[in-house]
């Protein structure tokens, strides 16, 4: 049964079309990934999922309701973490949970909350003294006061570190698992892979692809690419002509081999029986970095977020 249905949805400011034609569903208890690159519309696409703007064409039903003559009960039932939160400087953590919980009539545990969220030892810091990673898992703890049943996460880890990242991964899978469908707004590749059931790639208004993230990576084939420098000859033709490869290059110092999944262990074995010695390996895979060219036809803007370091509060 969906949660979210988008048909035909589109949308413009004035003469621009930010929204051209996106239908999409969405299933009680996925993790739905909207990704594309800046631009492709896809915060304008989840405002209209929430009832912030009306669309120009095309139908949203969020839980059956319409999300803006039903605003108010949409509002009760599904928890939006904004773009950017800003609260007041010298607001609270504990206080602005207790604010916003004040808003829905299924609260929360604060406390328990907190302990999910890792803000505990925060609950009295000022969010102007927060650093990004806690600014950012607030506003995922404000989306989540209400006991919403689709939480909609937007570009939530621009600006984290690494680990930072990570652990706002395994916090999204926790929402999920904890019954919530996620709606996921991002346009890093690699975060999509990792977390999506299920995701839309848009481009320039449109829906390019919906699918799994496997799904999307058979669509543009399974060639792994095998690097290795050798350190003693080998015989390019002889590589060429092993079961399942698919294609051997050479680059200075370095040779790629090419062929489906097994291709690594032919490799491997070939340059063993010649003994042929090697420094350097490593295997590529696809990923949706490629299936996103491959749909497309360009590349990504984005493919991992840029860090920044986390200040300690
Ligand atoms: P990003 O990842 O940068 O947030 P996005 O995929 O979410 O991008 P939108 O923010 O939905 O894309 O924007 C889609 C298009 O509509 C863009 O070209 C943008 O410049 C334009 N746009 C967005 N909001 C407005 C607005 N309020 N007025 C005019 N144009 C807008």
């Amino acid at each position: 049964m969906p949660v979210i249905e988008v048909e035909h949805l589109h949308k413009r400011y004035g003469d621009k079309i930010a929204v051209d034609d996106v239908s999409f569903t969405v299933e009680q208890g996925e993790i739905f990934g909207v990704l594309g690159p800046n631009g492709a519309g896809k915060t304008t696409t989840v405002e209209c999922v929430q009832g912030l703007r009306r669309a120009d064409g095309g139908t949203v039903r969020v839980l059956g309701l319409d999300p803006v003559r039903d605003r108010t009960e949409v509002r009760q039932r599904v928890g939006a973490q904004l773009q950017e939160s800003q609260l007041p400087d010298k607001l609270r953590v504990r206080e602005a949970l207790d604010l916003y919980r004040s808003f829905y009539r299924n609260r929360a545990d604060i406390d328990e909350l907190l302990d999910d969220l890792g803000l505990t030892a925060q609950r009295d810091t000022a969010f102007h003294k927060l650093s990004g990673g806690q600014k950012q898992r607030l506003s995922v703890a404000l989306a989540l006061v209400g006991r919403p049943e689709i939480a909609i996460l937007d570009e939530l880890t621009t600006g984290l570190d690494p680990q930072g990242r990570r652990d706002t991964w395994d916090l999204v899978e926790r929402i999920r698992d904890r019954g919530v469908t996620v709606v996921l707004v991002t346009h890093f590749m690699e975060e999509a892979e990792r977390l999506c059931d299920r995701l839309a790639i848009i481009d320039t208004g449109r829906v390019v692809a919906i699918d799994t993230p496997s799904g999307l990576l058979s669509r543009v084939g399974t060639e792994h690419r095998v690097h290795f420098r050798p350190l003693d000859p080998v015989d390019d033709a002889l590589l060429a002509a092993l079961p399942e490869v698919t294609g051997v290059r050479r680059s200075g110092d370095e040779v790629t081999v090419t062929g489906p999944e097994q291709v690594l262990q032919t490799v491997l074995s070939a340059l063993a029986e010649q003994k042929v010695r090697y420094a350097g390996l490593r295997v590529e895979q696809p990923t949706l970095d490629d299936a996103f060219v491959s749909l497309t036809g360009r590349a990504a803007r984005a493919t991992t977020p840029p860090s920044t370091d986390e200040r300690s509060s």
